[in-house]
């Protein structure tokens, strides 16, 4: 052939393609978008619902308990009481859903995560899983919560596919993508996670159907787990795909980009080695119910175990029994300011007076509080502020010499 006519006729295969991909990439990007939205709306009213729902629950449970009741009032209690968890699940559902935004990606250990995800999501069903994890798995960054809600998604699919019982089989395993796979990935190593069931499978007209949202073919089905399972891989830069044959069986497979990295240090702690664990029992006062359960999670992630207060009344009085137990706490942190409680300040002073020897900190959201500044004349050995940067609270139980190098304590 004429080598012009050639190089000709390339650039325009090569004009076509680059006008397909950039087509598809729009439509992606519009798909993401739509996913977005719904997800906030969702998100917000999901959280609402959350609410009402522990209401009724609570409720439902105490109705349960009491004395002398009709066997059949009881009978409807139950079910009440399991319509109302299976709100419980779709809200909880469309929370992931919602919060499906940008991946908080940790270092995790791939193996363990799927296996109890994937365990967890049969429990109670005629299903069985057989998981298959492959030894050079390793670690790999992920958010492990989005990941483990994937692994939950798709065994609960196949296991529902096989209504009359049967095994799910899990498989994860690295895998190398070549350059110029079709799958859009950028080449190098990945992790595939692979959900095959021999369930009554996915008819063809429904197959492109099943990422929509709200596509859903079960009476009581929300439609939402392969959209979010779809939104989460995306973000993770990988790939989904179903293969599916009507009363044979379906089989997922996921690609996640997993470069083989050893995990940085620095990256869970700036500050403080991130081989020191915590050892010993922490009193945390603070009136907010979130900012204790972030502090709790943070603590125990670290090693410590955590007893948390509102306020310093409740705060003295755990101090008190603990003194008197095996187990003294080992450092109180204290809020400073609590509405209508008493706070920070009071509450160390009558602590010194139990004992003269507790290990304080004093954390605030005013920074510009004198206290935060002259904090070791009102008797605190340390400040920690508001909204709490983790480093700097590792930092801070680290300086109280809380923290040690796993094995050399204890
Ligand atoms: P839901 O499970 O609430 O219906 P999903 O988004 O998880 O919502 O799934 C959407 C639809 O895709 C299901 O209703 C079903 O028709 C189909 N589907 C998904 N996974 C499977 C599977 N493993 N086998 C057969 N059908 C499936
Ligand atoms: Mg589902």
């Amino acid at each position: 052939m004429d080598g012009q006519l050639y190089a000709a006729a390339r650039d325009v295969t090569d004009r076509v393609e680059r006008e397909r991909l950039e087509r598809e990439q729009e439509a992606e990007h519009l798909e993401l978008a739509k996913l977005e939205s719904i997800g906030t709306l969702a998100g917000g009213i999901a959280h609402d619902f959350n609410n009402f729902l522990a209401g009724i629950l609570g409720n439902i449970s105490l109705a349960k308990m009491h004395g002398g009741l009709d066997g059949s009032v009881y009978g409807l209690l139950e079910e009440a009481e399991r319509a109302s968890l299976r709100a419980k699940e779709l809200a909880g559902q469309l929370l992931t859903f919602s919060q499906g935004g940008a991946p908080v990606k940790k270092w995790v250990a791939l193996g363990p995560l799927v296996e109890g995800a994937a365990t967890f999501a049969v429990r109670g069903s005629a299903v069985r899983v057989a998981v298959e994890t492959s030894e050079d798995l390793g670690v790999v960054e992920v958010d492990e919560g989005q990941i483990a809600q994937v692994v939950h998604n798709l065994v609960k699919n196949a296991g529902e596919a096989m209504p009359a019982g049967g095994t799910v089989h899990v498989s994860v395993r690295r895998t190398i993508v070549e350059e110029g796979d079709a799958r859009s990935l950028d080449p190098g190593s990945h992790v595939e996670l692979v959900i095959r069931d021999s369930g009554v499978g996915i008819a063809k007209d429904h197959l492109a159907r099943v990422f929509e949202p709200y596509f859903t073919t079960k009476q009581t089905g929300s439609g939402l787990g392969l959209a979010t399972t779809h939104s989460i891989v995306k973000r993770h830069g990988g790939v989904i795909t179903v293969e599916s044959e009507p009363g044979v069986g379906t089989t997922v497979s996921v690609l996640l980009p997993a470069p083989r990295q050893v995990p940085p240090p620095a990256q869970t702690d700036q500050t403080v080695s991130s081989g020191l664990r915590g050892h010993g029992r922490i009193l945390v006062m603070d009136d907010e119910a979130a900012i204790r359960t972030l502090v709790r999670r943070a603590l125990e992630s670290w090693g410590f175990s955590v007893v948390a207060t509102a306020h310093g009344a409740e705060a003295i009085e755990r101090y008190q029994e603990a003194r008197a137990s095996e187990q003294p706490f080992a450092a109180v942190i204290l809020d400073l300011t609590i509405p209508g409680g008493m706070g920070g300040e009071e509450t160390i002073a009558r602590l010194r007076e139990i004992d003269p020897g507790v290990k304080a900190l004093v954390s605030s959201g005013y920074a510009t509080d004198p206290i935060m500044a002259e904090y070791r004349s009102h008797g605190f050995a340390g400040v920690v502020v508001k909204p709490y940067a983790m480093g700097e609270m590792r930092r801070a139980l680290s300086d109280l010499g809380l923290m040690d190098e796993p094995g050399s304590s204890m």
